[in-house]
């Protein structure tokens, strides 16, 4: 039985009325009381309820029409129990005739509400956050339509706006207020490490709306047309300046964007929430809003993309409306920033004053992901895949960010504040420490020395060669300035990059890497098909030798490059001897090509190879008769000998690189360079970490390449290492049947004051 019909007039004028209740003088409860008894009489209902979240996850009635008024600020429901708790668990209206029947009902004897047979609720959303729920009952088995569920939802994200803006309680107490006042503790994955403290900036900061109320939808449809229509040009903008630094890495998705953009069942969810009475921004915001509520219910990966995406489009259209810009785009970035976004690329990071960031936290996010690699390079604490972050973190907030464990903690309380200002001093205090050894040998107790030398990608990262005291790079990976690039850059391109590394390095040696792109390194214009198990398909070495010209080409551009200096190059997951041979003749087509020329070559070149395929090794003799030197990739070589995917969360820590078959494996890789004299690095990650490194110096490793934050810590612990008392040790032990020698190790290093 339908009662007085609701159409959008009518919820129009609810608003104005609304709006005009806010303009008086009445504040706190009075208000609260008025504003249910206006939506229940314009919806013809005997019942409104607004029920608010409050802290520990209840939500209580705030304010009623219709039910007894001594269950206000009594009536108590868990978020998830009964029908109003279900609509907040899944931030979704219910609409039911029978109410009671259902169930999920759960009876309050307090309200009086069971002489009320239906119920219409949707929750009050504002950022994806759940703030509480609008109910309206009726006696009568009443079929609500989508209409009115329509109406109500505008009634509810007009109502969250008030409150966050305080002007539905007035300063008493409000929920929001308390829920937001509260430490909240959000654990992800470390990205980068460092300890921040600073303060919430949205990469895509929640737009304003000044005005929720519009006089006239027909007007409000003609901006919303207008603001597409700028979007569109927007976006078609970005996708034909091909030359843009970052379009290319982002072409698939601002190809997603165009796609949604002209998505007509988004656009008219935007066009009902205008016919509602809402201004064009409004109703994009409200869409977005439930977008937000819905991808909290999602698991399914690829479909949280879809809508993420959305969200992000939602957001451009919101700047087009309103004219906001971002920090990014007007240069206002507030110091002591901490960027939280759901996912970024990494020149929008880069788009950022340094100056004034401390550190990114993103929903999203992996090790491996290049805004990482720019997070390190720029030595700022990162922290990834923290859950709900966006829906749990607002602009300005104090922010703690653990890159350590891989934590942030929002609105910290003064205890927690206290014991971070006291870790981040002890890490001051650490730096301070590895400042003075900067310059001191990094020598053994016993007096071997051993070469530290730093992981590098991006230009930036070579300013650290003067900072950490490191003797070079070890290992400099060509594929990022590829990766952030839309079109392959050519040969003048590449020398002139190659020259600026020399440039920036000084008479540090420096080893370049040939490509390693394929697995999780794409580069937007090269067409990789999908392998089933990318890191052991169509990648690095395998690419090049199918591909020649590009091998070539960065050959070409490396040899005129060192032209009258060194050139240390070497080639990526070399699988057998014979690929390592059709790499080197490559070289050699290359040297003649330049000789052909008349140009002047390097100085002298050394030819290595990487060892991170395992097959390798047990080519050793004639791998050795061909290579000037050997660098271990133990991120790779550890993965394949495993079998065991590096990137996994799930495997992370299942098997140890301190195991007595991993540090056996490296043993006799050590042994065989030794006997023939090959020099050996290894620059996988594990020679970063101080109890690793104290292994592979006992096992023969001289040569160590690391991200430039670990030269510090590594070179305290060497320092304060017998080299041969912990090679004598680990003789006694790369037999034992252990999963792990890690304890052992440790248990080692802490008898002897080795600074692990
Ligand atoms: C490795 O595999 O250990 C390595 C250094 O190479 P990347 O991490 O670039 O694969
Ligand atoms: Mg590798």
């Amino acid at each position: 039985m339908s009662q007085a019909s609701l159409g959008p007039g009518g919820s129009r004028r609810l608003l104005k009325r609304l709006r005009d209740l806010m303009a008086g003088d009445v504040t706190g409860q009075e208000r609260l009381n008025q504003t249910v008894r206006i939506i229940a009489a314009d919806m013809v209902a005997e019942v409104c309820s607004i029920y608010m979240a409050r802290p520990g996850d209840v939500l209580e009635l705030f304010a009623t029409e219709g039910l007894k008024q001594e269950a206000v600020h009594k009536t108590r429901l868990a978020i998830g129990e009964g029908l109003v708790g279900d609509i907040a668990a899944h931030a979704h209206p219910l609409a039911l005739a029978d109410a009671q029947s259902h169930p999920n009902f759960a009876y309050k004897p307090e309200t009086g509400e069971e002489i009320f047979h239906s119920l219409m609720g949707v929750p009050i959303l504002r950022g994806g956050r759940v703030l509480g729920v609008l109910v309206v009952q009726n006696r009568s088995f009443r079929e609500y339509d989508e209409e009115e569920i329509e109406a109500l939802q505008t009634i509810a994200m007009v109502l969250a706006e008030l409150a966050a803006s305080d002007v539905l309680f007035g300063s008493t107490e409000t929920a929001i207020e308390t829920a937001t006042q509260l430490p909240q503790r959000l654990d992800g994955i470390k990205l980068n490490e460092g300890l921040a403290i600073g303060r919430v900036v949205l990469h895509q900061p929640r737009i304003t709306i000044r005005q929720m109320v519009a006089e006239d939808p027909a007007s409000e449809r003609v901006r919303l047309d207008a603001a597409v229509e700028g979007m569109h040009s927007a976006i078609d903008d970005l996708l034909q300046r091909a030359d843009l630094g970052h379009a290319g890495e982002h072409r698939e998705i601002l190809e997603t964007y165009r796609m949604f953009a002209e998505d007509r069942g988004w656009l008219g969810r935007i066009v009902e929430a205008i016919n509602t009475g809402l201004t064009a921004e409004a109703a994009v915001q409200r869409v977005q809003d439930d977008t937000r509520a819905r991808m909290n219910q999602v698991t399914d990966p690829y479909l949280r993309e879809r809508l993420s995406d959305l969200e992000d489009l939602a957001n451009r259209l919101l700047r087009h409306l309103t004219g906001d810009r971002t920090a990014a785009q007007t240069g206002t970035l507030k110091p002591d920033a901490v960027l939280v976004a759901r996912n970024m690329g990494p020149a929008e990071l880069l788009d950022y004053d340094r100056s004034q960031l401390r550190a990114l936290v993103l929903e999203e996010g992996s090790p491996t992901a290049h805004v990482a690699i720019v997070a390190r390079a720029l030595g700022l604490p990162m922290v990834g895949r923290v859950k709900d972050l966006l829906s749990h973190a607002a602009p300005d907030e104090a922010i703690i960010v653990d890159g350590e464990h891989g934590a942030v903690v929002l609105r910290p309380s003064e205890d927690e504040r206290e014991a971070f200002t006291i870790a981040i001093d002890a890490r001051l205090a650490r730096q301070a420490q590895y400042a003075q050894i900067r310059d001191l040998p990094a020598m053994t107790r016993d007096g071997v020395g051993i070469e530290l030398l730093i992981n590098a990608g991006l230009l930036i990262d070579l300013s650290h060669l003067e900072s950490t005291g490191a003797t070079g790079v070890g290992l400099y990976r060509t594929e990022i300035p590829f990766m952030v690039r839309s079109t392959f850059p050519d040969v003048p391109t590449q020398v002139e990059f190659y020259r600026e590394v020399y440039a920036r390095s000084g008479d540090r040696p420096v080893v370049f890497r040939t490509l390693d792109v394929g697995g999780d390194k794409r580069l937007p214009y090269l067409e990789v098909a999908e392998d089933e198990n990318p890191a052991m398909g169509w990648r690095a070495i395998r690419i090049a030798l199918d591909r020649p010209m590009l091998l070539r080409q960065q050959l070409r551009a490396l040899l005129k490059a060192s032209s009258g200096r060194r050139l240390d190059v070497m080639f990526p997951m070399i699988a057998d001897v014979s690929e390592f041979d059709a790499a080197l003749d490559l070289l050699a087509r290359e040297r003649a090509r330049l000789a052909r020329r008349g140009e002047a070559p390097p100085s002298e070149i050394k030819v290595g190879t990487m060892l991170e395929v395992p097959a390798l090794f047990w080519q050793m003799p004639a791998l050795l008769e061909r290579v000037d030197f050997i660098s271990v990739g133990s991120n790779d070589l550890m993965q394949f000998l495993f079998a065991c995917d590096r990137g996994s969360t799930r495997l992370s820590g299942r098997y140890d690189v301190l195991s007595p078959s991993a540090l056996s494996f490296l043993n006799r890789i050590a042994q065989s360079c030794t006997r023939r004299q090959v020099t050996l690095t290894l620059c996988g990650e594990m020679a970063g970490r101080p109890l690793e490194a104290m292994a592979l110096i006992g096992l023969g490793f001289r040569r160590l390449s690391m991200s430039p934050s670990a030269i510090g810590p590594v070179k305290a612990m060497l320092r304060s290492l017998d080299a041969s008392e912990v090679a004598a040790f680990l003789d006694t032990l790369l037999d034992l049947p252990d999963r792990a020698l890690r304890s052992r190790l440790a248990a080692f290093a802490r008898d002897r004051d080795i600074a692990v």
